[in-house]
Order: C-alpha cells, then structure tokens, then sequence
C-alpha cells in the first residue's frame, strides 16, 4: 500500500496517556487526515475540565473553525438556551467538544476514516474529565459514539452504555433549528438528562 498522505507527526506521549495540556496542543498541530488541510484552526473543546455532563457533536462549522470554540454559531446559541433552561452552561459542570476537531468542508458529514483518526483525542478528553454522563449531539455523534447507524428516534430516551460510562442521545441543535416541531421532544430529553445527572448524585 501506499504511505499515507497524513503521517502522524512523531510525539513524546500516546494520546491516551496526555494531560490536557499536551492533549490541547496535539490536537492543535494535528495533520493526522486530511481535514486538517482546509481549517483555519483545530477546534479543541470547550467547558469545565471536571464536568460531570459531557456534550460530543459531530465537527466543527463555519464560525467555530473561525472562533476555535465549539457550538459557537446559530446551532451553539440554541445550545445554550437549552443548557439554561435546565440550570445549567458551558462554563460549569459541562464540558462540549467533537467528535472531529477540524471543519470538514462545506460541513459535509465527517467521514469514517477522519473520525477514526480524531477519535482518540475525544476518548482521553472524557477520560480526564471524567463525566457522569456523556450526551451525544445529533445522529453523526452518536452513530461515531455507538457504532451504530440507528436513527436518532430509536437512540433518543434510553439510557446507552459506552464504555462503562451512561450515554444519552438527542437531536442535535442544527437540526432543531430546521425541524423547531421537535424542539418539545429534545426537552424532554433534556429532562432526561437531569435525571440521570441528579439520580447519579444520590447514589
Ligand atoms: N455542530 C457541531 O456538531 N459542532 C459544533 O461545534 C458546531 C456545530
Ligand atoms: Fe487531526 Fe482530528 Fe483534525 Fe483530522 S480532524 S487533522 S485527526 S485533529
């Protein structure tokens, strides 16, 4: 075969053995596919690094390459709305990242070859923050997080496992956005959410 084209860079550590501090700065010089050769920047992640809610989307769009934060254009707005109305937001207790961290162009879905090249860094990032709960963003997030290709209706309201750690699947904002008739059954699912996060603190 061939020698790929995106050849990882030689680093010191295995990305699973990263603090998040070199993990940040992995990511950020990352050339390990091919998204990283249309970015303006690789989009880390964002949020408390101790959260016990752990939100993955599916990639960075246009305003977050620009920005280098997650969730920050039309779909994060909502986002946070949605974190809001149920006491909470992205500086505290919640931690959001991607599954891949550099924009795929025209925001087209990632492909499975990018994300299993992104994947690690998303995996050590929910190792160190060690969330109670891991909440995945739309049907590209969690078809990535459960290997998977179900519909969001038949994921959504059931409580998955990944790894030992609960998963929890809803829509993700974009798609409320276009479809706003389904914003009742995401706060449905956002009671879902609490739920689960509070019957973890009673235990
Ligand atoms: N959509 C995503 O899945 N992630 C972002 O960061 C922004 C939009
Ligand atoms: Fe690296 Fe992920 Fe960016 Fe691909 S998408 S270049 S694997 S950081």
């Amino acid at each position: 075969a061939p020698a790929p084209t995106h050849a990882p860079a030689a680093a010191a550590i295995p990305v699973s053995q990263m603090d998040w501090d070199s993990l940040k700065t992995a990511v950020m010089q990352c050339r390990k596919c091919g998204l990283c050769e249309k970015r303006t920047q690789a989009v880390f992640g964002v949020g408390d690094t101790r959260a016990d809610l752990f939100l993955a989307g599916e990639g960075p769009g246009r305003d977050e390459d620009r920005i280098g934060e997650p969730f920050v254009g039309r779909a994060g707005k909502l986002l946070d709305q949605m974190l809001r109305a149920v006491g909470m937001n992205r500086q505290q207790g919640v931690y959001i990242a991607n599954v891949v961290k550099c924009r795929p162009p025209e925001n087209r879905n990632p492909r499975a070859d990018e994300s299993d090249a992104c994947m690690p860094y998303l995996d050590r990032q929910i190792q160190l923050a060690k969330p109670k709960l891991l909440v995945a963003l739309g049907r590209v997030a969690a078809g990535r997080l459960l290997n998977t290709e179900l519909p969001i209706a038949r994921l959504r309201q059931r409580l998955h496992d990944r790894n030992g750690l609960p998963l929890i699947v809803t829509y993700h904002p974009a798609y409320l956005l276009r479809n706003p008739a389904d914003k009742r059954k995401s706060w449905e699912d956002l009671c879902f959410i609490r739920k689960v996060l509070k019957g973890n603190d009673e235990n």
